[in-house]
């Protein structure tokens, strides 16, 4: 035994090989049965409870597993279900959860069922939408949102975390529960009331708190000795009503009754500037991510207060790379000096629940990446031992080992190649700026393309059918050969552009069949990355990610998408748009490395798509579209770092996109709400062209660009893509007309909202053929 302790905050629920999500869907299509489906959760949690055990974890987490999404959890251990479910109260289980998170259709339950007298479920009685998901922090994992009224009223409702506590206790396991605090909670909800739309949802904090206390002096009583209570609101800005309920909220639960004690943690970033708002609050332990939050590091040590337990988060819990002993060792040797070895417990930064599972079952990685990185599994065995050689306690060799494997990635050829090194270095001012201003290139634009007013396109994709996949997984596993599979992919192109030829698409796309994704497909093509058999990441509910893995300087050993738009160029008169991501979004959507800055790799791929979109000039393609949809979401947590992300996002496309000669023109696009606070930056980006999504906001969105003087041109988005639903040609003329009223006419283009992918042809052609005769109309219209 040491005098520190180790814990982690949570581990992935998703199982080694996907088990939940198979369990949860074969549920929801009714070949599974409710006690199936709860005893594969039961599994789930013991095999995770035992793994953490083996390694040593002193105190263990329960309720960080979820059916669904642990934010959900809390609202249905709140009572907290949307009035719209009529849900009648009492106790909420499994299949509430399904019911807020996914909506009910058509009066039928999203899950077949037996409904019993307190079963809690809506019993599908009432046809309405899901709750509203969106990103948790800065993270690619998207929580439900809560929904508050003036009126609402909370009231413990959920047995789930005390069943839990229950199971892991009858194991013989020190269990810790996990709660989402309570000021995180307000903090993350939503006001879904239409009398009242702007009240504040902090007024319901002290009925709020009624449930917490009710939770922890339950717990308490069944034997908890440890309470978690999540607050990563620390690591964002907080306003004064955040700042005076969490003096409210832990001046309460501290005093609530029973022997448990709380920790707090926060993660994802420094806590900063509410150092000594957390160092205030009269909790028994505190947890600091001091592997984001590096720069607390001194600040916390140095006035640590004498009676409490500090929570050092060392080992990165949301990317995949090997832990540097050293480096951890240096910090907790300092925390130890500061506070004691009997006030100390490691731990990793964050839950693990972003990180991949294993890396047992990656057989197809070769051993010199593998040594290199660590998942959950592995980086529950690195708290281990970093505890063990800070206590004096580790078998010998574990260090050497480690250090051994940081010099290997340290000098490895394959990670540092001195050609990109120093072509990054040599990139000069210029190498960011087209040749001309907009206006010029708009004119050289203009004459080389010949396009009416009005002009049509589509953001790239078309319907990934049911054939494409079968097609590409056959080819994948080597049943259909190279030359098939060229000629299956040639034939849909040939079908797509001829079709968009027929109805008359101004600027057609090749139709993107090659692609499983828009990241992965680079991700391929481009040296640096890896892939992963098996490193699935739970993106939402039973969605789950798999994103690749940058690993070294990246660079672009041959053309990547010439081959694909320079025949679809053959097929058509028009000229055909060249489609490619943009470096913020492979970036974004990949595990990036750790041994430099974010913004050094994105300046690698930005050169590697700059040659692309060179080459794409050269084989006669005369606008190409880089896209961007992810630019927003790296936004870092707190405002001060704005800028300096944005400089070096923005510069980073600029690279990418500066290297054709000015009557190339450079499309860009981007799909999400909210372009007020970015808007400078999207202009800085300079795109001759950007397409944007606005069709659900009735073109609302537009008001950043019209506030702003948006200088050159956009599409914005006609036809809302996430709908099955059919947009007539009126509608699509009004949206328009919208658009016409507040910005130039000649800088106006007509699209959908963003690619086509996930739609089936029924819905996209007549959808495309209303968008084309909407955009004759506008033309005709003087
Ligand atoms: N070109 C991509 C497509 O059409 C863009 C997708 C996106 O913005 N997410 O599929
Ligand atoms: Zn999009």
């Amino acid at each position: 035994m040491t005098q520190t302790k180790t814990h982690i905050l949570g581990y992935p629920r998703i199982g080694e090989q996907r088990e939940l999500k198979k369990a949860t869907e074969a549920y929801w299509k009714g070949k599974l049965s409710l006690d199936e489906l709860l005893a594969t959760g039961k599994t789930l949690r013991q095999t995770n409870w035992k793994k953490q055990q083996a390694a040593g974890i002193d105190l263990i987490p329960v309720n960080d597993f979820s059916f669904y999404d642990q934010t959900l959890d809390m609202s249905c251990l709140l009572g907290n279900v949307p009035p719209r479910f009529q849900w009648k109260g009492g106790q909420t289980d499994v299949n509430t959860v399904f019911t807020v998170a996914r909506g009910t259709q058509g009066g039928a339950s999203p899950v077949a069922h037996e409904h019993g007298a307190d079963c809690g479920c809506t019993g599908g009685k009432v046809s309405t939408y899901a709750s509203e998901m969106t990103k948790w922090f800065d993270t690619n994992y998207h929580y439900i949102v809560p929904e508050f009224q003036s009126d609402t009223k909370f009231a413990l409702s959920s047995s789930k975390v005390f069943d839990e506590f229950a199971e892991a206790k009858a194991l013989g396991l020190n269990a810790k529960p996990v709660l989402i605090g309570p000021v995180t909670y307000l903090s993350l909800g939503k006001v879904q009331d239409a009398k009242n739309p702007d009240f504040d949802p902090f007024t319901l904090l002290g009925n709020l708190l009624d449930v917490y206390e009710q939770v922890i002096s339950g717990l308490a009583a069944a034997g908890a000795e440890w309470i978690q209570l999540d607050e990563p609101v620390f690591s964002l800005d907080l306003n004064d009503t955040q700042r005076a309920a969490l003096k409210t909220a832990y001046n309460r639960l501290s005093k609530v009754k029973g022997s448990a004690r709380l920790l707090v943690t926060t993660y994802f970033g420094g806590v900063r500037d509410n150092l000594d708002a957390y160092l205030a609050l009269p909790v028994q332990a505190l947890h600091f991510d001091f592997v984001r939050g590096a720069e607390d590091i001194d600040a916390v040590l140095g006035k640590f207060p004498k009676d409490r337990i500090l929570s050092v988060g060392i080992v990165e819990g949301r990317n995949i790379w090997k832990n540097n002993f050293d480096a951890s060792l240096a910090v907790l040797e300092k925390a130890r000096a500061a506070v004691g070895l009997d006030r100390l417990w490691v731990a990793p930064s964050c839950s693990l629940l972003h990180s991949p599972v294993t890396l047992r079952n990656e057989g197809a990685l070769d051993e010199d990446l593998k040594s290199w990185l660590a998942f959950a599994d592995e980086k529950l065995l690195e708290v281990g031992v970093l505890n063990a050689l800070l206590n004096g306690l580790a078998p010998k060799g574990l260090l050497e080992a480690n250090q051994a494997a940081a010099a290997s990635r340290k000098a490895s050829k394959r990670i540092h190649n001195e050609a990109v090194k120093s072509r990054l270095a040599a990139v000069s001012a210029s190498d960011y700026e087209r040749g001309s201003v907009f206006t010029v290139r708009q004119q050289k634009q203009a004459a080389k393309l010949s396009l009416p007013e009005f002009p049509t396109t589509t953001i790239g994709s078309f319907p990934q059918t049911a054939e494409v996949r079968a097609a590409r997984a056959q080819w994948k596993k080597g049943t259909l050969s190279d030359a098939d599979y060229d000629r299956f992919l040639k034939a849909e192109t040939a079908r797509c552009v001829a079709w968009q030829d027929e109805i008359g698409i101004d600027m057609p796309v090749h139709g993107e069949f090659e692609r499983n994704d828009m990241v992965e497909y680079f991700g391929e093509n481009l040296q640096g990355f890896a892939f992963t058999s098996n490193g699935w990441v739970q993106s939402y509910g039973s969605r789950y990610v798999k994103p690749p893995v940058i690993f070294g300087d990246v660079s672009r050993p041959k053309p990547m998408t010439t081959y694909w738009s320079e025949y679809a160029q053959t097929l058509t008169h028009r000229p055909m748009k060249g489609m490619l991501t943009g470096p913020v979004t492979i970036l974004q959507w990949s595990f990036v490395r750790d041994d430099q800055p974010r913004s050094v790799t994105t300046h690698q791929i930005g050169l590697a798509i700059r040659d692309e979109v060179v080459d794409l000039e050269k084989v006669g393609i005369a606008a190409i579209q880089i896209d961007e949809p992810a630019i927003r979401e790296g936004l870092p947590l707190r405002r001060s770092d704005w800028k300096d992300y944005l400089d070096w996002a923005v510069n980073a496309f600029r690279l990418s996109a500066s290297g054709v000669k000015d009557d190339t023109q450079i499309h860009t696009h981007m799909c999400y709400a909210e372009f007020n606070d970015i808007i400078q930056a999207i202009a800085d980006m300079d795109a001759d062209v950007i397409t944007i999504e606005t069709s659900r906001s009735n073109m609302e969105l537009l008001e950043a660009f019209v506030g702003f003087q948006y200088p050159n041109e956009i599409g914005p988005g006609v036809y809302d893509i996430h709908s099955p639903r059919v947009p007539t040609e009126e509608e699509m003329v009004r949206l328009m007309s919208k658009a016409e009223a507040v910005l130039p006419r000649r800088n106006l283009w007509v699209n959908p909202d963003c690619g086509l992918k996930t739609r089936g042809w029924e819905e996209v052609k007549p959808s495309l053929i209303h968008m084309v005769s909407a955009a004759k109309k506008l033309r005709a219209a003087k």
